[in-house]
């Protein structure tokens, strides 16, 4: 599943490819995904990430709204190509065609008629609000992954980078978040900075089916510490990458240094 830094990486390389450019026209071939009208003749005046969605803002002050969900993807074509199996939208433009390509058909696109955004207020590269998130939590009995799994308070974590970022911290993923201290949210702030961002920089992970904008893979695979290293051992206690699950996800870590 796309999460923050694979839905950036999207955004960052739609700006470079779409933004200013006059939409001629919107081929909707998944009839799930229901009726999109009124984006021809427009022009995609901004592209911006809200969570994990992508919102393209059109210069009528109309939005449109893309989430990937499990196995969205969207693929530029510059040249004419086959359309590729899956395919569940497409958006032409003069200098080539955006795809949307989703084996599972949960993404969805939706044209939202007002100007103002969408009030996503927990951005964790911008806006982290660590004493914030350490109030609500100190309340709370689930477990510390679960909490940053919630997009309610921290929006774009899913369940790679979250156990990236708790190894990083040294925290057990099923230690109850009330008992994270302040100190510890500071450092899981840090860590979620930094993973993300590096992240970001490396257009994102591919451990199954994420491909960027041109169909490349990303490239984050290769600087993960536990996640899809269940045996190995850990690189920095040497001890042995478990994998159990937590509420239904494969969640990896390291029991010597993550013990509590
Ligand atoms: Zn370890």
């Amino acid at each position: 599943m796309p999460e923050l830094p694979e839905v950036e990486t999207l955004c960052r390389q739609l700006r470079r490819v779409i933004a200013n450019r006059e939409i001629l026209s919107v081929e909707i071939l998944d009839p799930r995904l229901g009726a999109v009208e009124g984006l021809t003749g427009r022009k995609i005046t901004a592209v911006t990430r809200q969570g994990k969605a992508v919102e393209m803002k059109l210069d009528n002050d109309a939005r449109l709204l893309l989430h990937l969900r499990m196995t969205g993807k969207m693929q530029w074509q510059r040249a004419y190509q086959a359309v590729p199996p899956h395919t569940r939208f497409i958006i032409a433009f003069s200098h080539g065609r955006l795809l949307c390509i989703d084996t599972r058909r949960f993404a969805t696109l939706a044209i939202k008629a007002d100007g103002s955004s969408q009030a996503f207020v927990k951005e964790p590269l911008l806006d982290f609000r660590t004493e914030e998130l350490y109030k609500i939590a100190r309340v709370k009995k689930l477990p510390v992954k679960s909490f940053l799994l919630d997009q309610r308070w921290i929006a774009g974590i899913g369940n790679i980078y979250a156990c990236e970022i708790l190894h990083e911290v040294s925290i057990n993923p099923w230690r109850p978040v009330c008992g994270v201290s302040l100190r510890e949210w500071r450092k899981i702030e840090r860590a979620t900075k930094v993973i993300l961002e590096k992240a970001i920089t490396c257009r994102g992970t591919t451990v199954s089916d994420w491909r960027d904008l041109f169909g490349r893979k990303g490239q984050y695979q290769h600087e993960l510490k536990v996640y899809g290293r269940e045996g190995l051992p850990c690189l920095r206690c040497r001890g042995h990458i478990q994998r159990l699950r937590l509420s239904g996800r494969g969640t990896y870590f390291c029991p010597s240094c993550q013990k509590k």
